[in-house]
């Protein structure tokens, strides 16, 4: 399998190879690694009265009416009934004449999708639409089960439907009942047994084609023993390629830079704050680890708004008193924005220029910022992606800063490492993140790097009062934004949907945006989510951030680092969908600022107890640290909701979270495992590495 290519397979030209090569896929075996994200549930049809907000279902029904509306969109829509009485909208944006004929009253329909609340009514828009006999001659009935399966959802990428991952994956899984030897459990059974977990073919046909009578919720909370099985080898792979990464760090050397102190003196004096105990324990510990002859990898963790850009600034310095140079990278231009805003405030006065890098330099433009980075005559440069591109030179890169480094993979940070390389000699690294980790699971998960933690916030903040408030009072919320801005404050309005599917995210910020202009005339309003390009997004954001906009409507495309400390108002919609760690992202856009700032949560009753308990976490702790905590117990009672937690983004299944025992099997495993190798010299360990890992930066972004 690992060595059939994808265009061996049946319809399979160049343009779908291309796809597929982009997402890493190059042989039938990484097509059998390609996981599904996420099931629809596709076994049971529901009364429609018993469906709620934010539910995928598979409905039935009869059309009661059908009309085509002139809101502020012209919209088909369409009132279907069931017999239990329960009745639900569907609702089309683009329709056809022959889709209308289909809709007609009386038809019978089976529908799928997501279900949202609509402005009358609960509704699915653009659900996918079966016609049935006009009466229900297969016999199926509400809550019985029907003989549609769990449906994968691949992670996929533009262009790719999922009926062609289906199909893609058919013939895999088809070639691997025929030729199961040709696909190596690379996990020695010594390891793999004791766990009594399934062995990996029947683990990997399991979590790609769900039989009928699988444990539906298991395989959708990834608790099924094939799903285990795989997260475990995933474990191991990750286990294995930081281990390695240690060993070979042992190895590595770095220019030593001490630095006599005389500019990180000029800095402190100029600051308008002094430093809280926890940044200046973590100055330390990364000027120690700076002036070492081996290169610092240090994590440095520390909760929104705890300080940490000063830190990098100090960092920076140390290695400019030596004579070298500082690369920053972010991993969005309005990030990376930011920082040369800060940083140039905080070193122009000391007469160091910041440089700037981002993709919108081209040309002639960047031809002379590159050429100062190769002369050196740039010193510290901030920058996006842009700065690991290939022609991207520097005389003598001495530390390499990497803010939010979920966003970027490991290799993304091995690429700029490289560009400081000097006679085998590594430049430093700090590598900055706000998401808070329990120092046990940050060791598992960056075993390569050496952890800082800031854990206390400057003086003088105050707290964001967090108040969740139900849907029904939206009239009130709209009323306090208005009260809000009219203040001369700005706000946040996030709106969130559990779906995948950027287009639905994206109609749904659509919905509320112009809903917001409706009925909050004279404010200046803009939006930005996933379907805006990056090109526009960041004018918007900029806009915002400069106080020409009162309101930003948002998808949570808003979470790191930006910083409006004027914004003190942040709306969530539908909180009850996103996890812990990401709804406190979120509100730490706003308490940026000297006003009291508040975050509301803008939930659709009835909540769950876990819902409710969740929001009441939120409401109480202001600690990142406290929540994750909090997090982690909920989840060890078994609920899992919002399991995208952002810093474990580079796991396709496992959750270390969520799996805590699995990590402490994989951790043995993988010492076992090298111990072995070093003795029988079979090369498993590369070859696990390589299959879970591969040569893929984007790898996890699903
Ligand atoms: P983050 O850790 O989220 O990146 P920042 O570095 O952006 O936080 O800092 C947030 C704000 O706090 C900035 O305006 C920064 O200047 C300020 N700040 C940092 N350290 C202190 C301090 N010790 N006392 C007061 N304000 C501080
Ligand atoms: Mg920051």
């Amino acid at each position: 399998m690992d060595q059939i290519p994808v265009t061996g397979l049946k319809r399979v030209g160049p343009r779908l190879a291309e796809r597929l090569h982009k997402l890493g896929i190059e042989t039938v075996a990484d097509l059998l690694f390609h996981l599904p994200a996420r099931y629809q549930d596709r076994s049971r049809l529901r009364p429609l009265g018993a469906l709620r907000d934010g539910d995928e279902a598979l409905v039935e029904g009869i059309v009661a009416d059908a009309q085509i509306g002139y809101g502020r969109r012209r919209s088909l829509k369409v009132w279907l009934r069931d017999e239990a009485g329960g009745g639900l909208m569907l609702r089309f944006f683009h329709f056809s004449r022959a889709q209308m004929e289909a809709m007609r009253p009386g038809r019978r329909l089976r529908c799928f999708g997501e279900v949202r609340q609509g402005p009358q009514t609960l509704e699915m828009v653009h659900p996918e639409v079966q016609q049935r006999p006009d009466h229900d001659d297969d016999g199926a009935q509400d809550g019985t089960a029907v003989d549609v399966p769990l449906t994968p959802i691949y992670p996929s990428t533009e262009g790719m439907q999922q009926i062609s991952w289906r199909g893609l994956t058919d013939q895999a899984l088809a070639l691997l009942a025929v030729h199961p030897q040709s696909l190596a459990d690379l996990v020695p059974a010594a390891i793999a047994a004791p766990l009594g977990l399934p062995a990996l073919h029947e683990a990997l046909q399991t979590v790609h084609r769900p039989p009928a009578d699988a444990a539906v919720q298991a395989l959708v909370e990834r608790t099924h023993p094939a799903c285990l099985r795989l997260a475990f080898d995933e474990m191991l792979a990750h286990q294995l390629a930081l281990r390695r990464l240690r060993r070979e760090r042992r190895h590595l050397t770095a220019v030593p830079l001490g630095g006599d102190g005389a500019l990180r003196r000029r800095l402190m004096e100029r600051l308008p704050f002094a430093l809280t105990g926890a940044q200046q324990r973590v100055v330390d510990e990364i000027a120690r680890d700076m002036a070492g002859i081996q290169p610092m990898m240090r994590l440095l963790q520390g909760d929104v708004g705890s300080g940490k850009t000063v830190v990098a600034a100090l960092a920076a310095l140390q290695a400019v008193e030596c004579g070298r140079q500082v690369a920053l990278m972010a991993p969005t231009e309005l990030l990376a924005e930011q920082h040369l805003k800060s940083l140039a405030g905080w070193l122009t006065p000391l007469g160091i220029d910041v440089a700037w890098l981002s993709g919108r330099h081209k040309g002639a433009e960047r031809a002379a910022i590159l050429a100062d980075l190769a002369a050196g005559t740039a010193r510290v440069v901030v920058g996006t992606h842009a700065l690991f591109q290939a022609d991207v030179q520097f005389a003598e890169l001495g530390l390499v800063v990497i803010d939010e480094q979920h966003r970027f993979g490991v290799h993304q940070r091995m690429a700029l490492r490289e560009k400081g390389v000097e006679q085998g000699r590594l430049p430093h690294q700090l590598i900055m993140t706000a998401t808070p980790i329990p120092r046990s699971l940050a060791m598992a998960v960056y075993a390569d790097l050496d952890l800082s933690v800031i854990d206390e916030l400057p003086p003088g903040r105050t707290p964001i009062t967090t108040a969740a408030v139900p849907d029904t009072r939206r009239d009130e919320v709209i009323e306090r934004v208005r009260r809000a801005c009219a203040a001369g404050r700005q706000a946040y309005w996030v709106c969130t949907l559990v779906e995948e599917s950027e287009a639905l995210q994206a109609q749904a910020a659509e919905d509320a945006a112009a809903d917001l202009r409706e009925r909050l005339g004279g404010l200046r309003i803009g939006l930005v989510h996933g379907r805006v390009k990056a090109g526009e997004r960041e004018p918007i954001m900029a806009a915002f951030a400069a106080g020409e906009l009162d309101l930003l409507v948002a998808t949570t495309v808003i979470e790191v680092g930006v910083d409006v400390p004027n914004a003190s108002l942040m709306i969530i919609e539908n909180p009850e969908r996103l996890g812990l760690a990401q709804l406190h992202q979120l509100r730490g856009r706003v308490g940026r600022g000297r006003v009291e700032s508040y975050c509301l949560l803008l939930y659709h009753p009835p909540l769950t107890a876990a819902a409710r308990e969740r929001l009441d976490i939120l409401r109480r702790e202001t600690s990142g640290f406290a929540i994750a905590d909090a997090d982690l117990k909920m989840r060890g009672a078994g609920e899992v909701l919002g399991t995208r937690q952002a810093g474990m983004a580079a796991f396709r299944l496992a959750d270390p979270l969520r799996d805590k025992d699995l990590v402490r099997a994989a951790q043995r495993g993988a010492d076992r495992l090298l111990e072995d190798e070093s003795r029988s010299g079979i090369d498993r360990v590369t070859a696990l590495i390589h299959r879970w890992l591969g040569n893929r930066d984007d790898y996890g972004r699903v």
